[in-house]
């Protein structure tokens, strides 16, 4: 069981939504700072343990610095998101850059911070050469072991997914980058997505460190350290369990001892690129209710939209809600929850179990810490809301202001077309 519990008082909560515009979302300063200490604690043994925070999960830097400041760092995988890393003070070889299908622009101006590449296809070898004028010292691959593994629901059925490296190419990859003078190795991959069970991440685990043993063998190249990816996941419902870290931290330790040890790798260091489960279940979306209505259905509607969260409609998935002061009555109503786009798979919930809804209601939606704002988007002419951080002290600040008309119109050119050619 995962508890679904707000950050702050129901009566605080409604303070909050009577002084704020909504919707908007909030971020628990104080349970992302524990949760980052608890996985670095959980994983002192690793030599080198470091999360690279994907960044496009929560792209603020409030969040980026926070982070860094438990000493992890970023993985970008664009341009902007290697702005954002820097201008948040994560830099060099803190920054991860994991992209696929990359610009020339943006492997350039990664070479230049000086981050970790990872590369995702073989012929990007040439692709950064050319881009950079050079290559970098360091290097990483990231690994598609294809038919060698089953995927997860989803990232999908690795034959079927457009990264990495193929089983047969990886240790090519290596001869090539080792002819070519690079001095430093990693290997990644990234083979599932929000999963919950920790033995997909041991075996994931299990699969690196014997393709590190056959990279050293077959290409003489010492791989120093591995990207596990990220896709840990998070109880979106109350009836799932968190996974066990600490369990698939010691069973990564016995790996290392009995595969990575005898074979003369280590010191090897271990990283990760999570995002959700570093922030997703500290975030919340929170909204008011504009229209409670029976047609076919009966309907809650929200000021909220996909706009705001996109997963439910993206991956029909759950997200919790909860209708703040009406916690301790039953929940003997069956809504449908919607925003306001013209598209009917609009919609946070379908046939939800909620006390009864009234409008004006304060809702909160939970677990929209990582790929929640991130994934916000302007159709229908739906403007992005404000982010703010419940901090340490009881205080919230805002760290991203909604987006005003002003804003979503400031790339139009209302005073004609302008010629291009
Ligand atoms: C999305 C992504 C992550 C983060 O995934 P989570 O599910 O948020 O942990 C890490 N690495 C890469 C390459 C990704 O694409």
């Amino acid at each position: 069981m995962s508890e679904k519990k707000l950050p702050i008082g129901h009566g605080q909560m409604l303070e909050l939504a009577s002084h704020m515009e909504t919707p908007f979302y909030l971020y628990d300063e104080t349970a992302i700072i524990e949760h980052a200490r608890r996985f670095r604690k959980l994983f002192a043994w690793a030599p080198g343990f470091c999360n690279y925070y994907a960044v496009k999960a929560c792209p603020n830097p409030a969040i980026l610095k926070l982070l860094a400041q438990e000493g992890f760092g970023a993985d970008c995988s664009s341009l902007p998101e290697l702005l954002l890393s820097k201008a948040s003070g994560i830099t060099g070889k803190k920054i991860m850059f994991t992209s696929n299908d990359t610009p020339p622009e943006e492997f350039k101006a990664a070479y230049e911070a000086g981050a970790i590449i990872n590369l995702d296809d073989i012929t990007h070898i040439e692709a950064l050469e050319q881009a950079a004028g050079t290559l970098p010292d360091t290097i990483c691959f990231r690994y598609n072991p294809g038919p060698d593994r089953t995927g997860n629901a989803i990232i999908g059925n690795p034959v079927e997914a457009k990264y990495g490296v193929t089983t047969s190419q990886i240790v090519d990859c290596y001869k090539i980058m080792k002819e070519k003078g690079v001095k430093h190795f990693g290997l990644h991959t990234m083979v599932a997505s929000n999963e919950l069970d920790g033995t997909y991440i041991v075996e994931t685990a299990r699969m690196l460190f014997a393709l590190a043993i056959r990279i050293q063998k077959e290409a003489g190249v010492r791989i120093e350290f591995i990207d596990m990816g990220g896709g840990i996941g998070i109880p979106y419902r109350p009836d799932q369990e968190v996974m066990d870290l600490a369990k698939v931290s010691s069973e990564m330790q016995e790996l290392y001892q009995g595969m990575i040890v005898p074979a003369g790798l280590d010191p090897l260091q271990i990283v990760f690129e999570c995002g959700r489960v570093m922030t997703g279940p500290y975030g919340y979306l929170v909204s008011k209710v504009l229209h409670v209505t029976k047609k076919y259905k009966d309907y809650v509607g929200l000021d909220a939209s996909m706009a705001n969260l996109m997963r439910p409609a993206l991956y029909g998935s759950y997200h919790h809600i909860t209708v703040v002061g009406k916690d301790k009555m039953p929940c003997d109503h069956t809504y449908d929850v919607t925003g306001s786009l013209c598209e009917n798979n609009d919609k946070f919930a379908i046939d939800r179990k909620l006390p009864e809804v009234k409008k004006g209601d304060v809702v909160v939606i939970h677990d929209a810490g990582a790929h929640g704002h991130s994934m916000g988007f302007n159709y229908n002419g739906k403007l992005r809301c404000a982010e703010y951080m419940l901090k340490r002290d009881g205080s919230v600040v805002m760290i991203r202001k909604a987006q005003t008309c002003d804003d979503y119109f400031s790339t139009l050119r209302f005073d004609g077309a302008e010629v291009v050619i």
